[in-house]
């Protein structure tokens, strides 16, 4: 097979940034990674099939991105791999899928022998850790480094990497539940990180709820005026003032139920005046 015959790309496996499942590889596992997958087959769309697995990685190495930092302020580093396709009916259509950028999201599989908390050094998941991901303590935010990582499985292009910067390209997809899980951070105790992707996804949210909030203010203050309106009008009318305190007071339901009744008053006032003007000789009795 010659080189004619091979389309080669290059793509980034990892980089030690923490990623959405609050997890990192320190800087010197990279290197490892970039050993235990040198050679190794990738799959497409989690698809196992034969014809399927059908680049392969021929060159791994790390490399420093030396002025970027990552969120916790080490220097960021990743994993970029160069693999091969071959050419062929097969594959053309996912060379150009590459070529135009679809295929750009990877996903690696390996085996590590623990995830360390950032914080005390123990597992993460043990009895002697008793931290939580993605909450601050002192300043510092804990987080699982993967370490000890001694077998590699797979690598895979897919939908949404764990790792936001793997990929032929670099991509940031929102997440779906985003919100979900901003949610449950809000929930816990301690002090909260929030990756960039969620402070913005955050803040899209809250202007939302105060585009929603002010509608609503308005819809409360037509209500609060019509009922003022239909009070002015009606022959058994209260001090304005009085009516305008307990208005204020008064949830979006009760202003609607209030102006409703207010309506069938006076509808029923016009139809039969006779009454109301029974009804206010007693208010008038009552008065004296
Ligand atoms: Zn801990």
């Amino acid at each position: 097979m010659n080189e004619d015959e091979l389309y080669t790309f290059s793509l980034i496996l990892c980089d030690n940034e923490i990623d959405r499942d609050m997890e990192q590889f320190p800087t010197e596992e990279l290197e490892k990674i970039a050993l235990l997958f040198t050679g190794k087959t990738g799959i497409f769309d989690h698809n196992p099939k034969a014809e399927n697995q059908c680049a392969r990685i021929y060159r791994c190495a790390v490399e420093k991105d030396s002025p970027k930092r990552t969120s916790v302020g080490e220097e960021y580093a990743c994993v970029r791999a160069d693999a091969y396709i071959p050419k062929n009916d097969n594959t053309n259509h996912l060379i150009s899928d590459i070529d135009s950028g679809i295929k750009k999201e990877v996903s690696i599989g390996c085996a590590a022998r623990a995830t360390v908390c950032s914080i005390c050094g123990h597992d993460i998941n043990g009895p002697e850790c008793v931290h939580k991901k993605g909450q601050i303590y002192d300043d510092a935010l804990c987080y699982g480094k993967i370490e000890d990582i001694y077998d590699a499985y797979e690598w895979s292009f897919v939908a949404v990497p764990a790792q936001k910067n793997a990929g032929v390209i670099k991509s940031y997809n929102m997440e779906v539940d985003l919100l979900d899980s901003l949610s449950k951070k809000l929930e816990l105790q301690g002090g909260l990180y929030l990756s960039d992707k969620e402070r913005l996804e955050l803040l899209g949210y809250i202007n939302g709820l105060k585009k929603l909030s002010a509608d609503g203010e308005l819809y409360r203050k037509q209500l609060a005026n019509d009922i003022l309106k239909l009070n002015a009008f009606s022959q058994n009318g209260v001090a304005p003032g009085v009516l305008s305190s307990v208005i204020e007071r008064m949830t979006v339901d009760e202003l609607k139920a209030f102006k409703a009744a207010f309506e069938k008053n006076e509808a029923e006032a016009q139809l039969a005046p006779s009454k109301n003007e029974q009804r206010n000789k007693i208010c008038d009795e009552y008065i004296i």
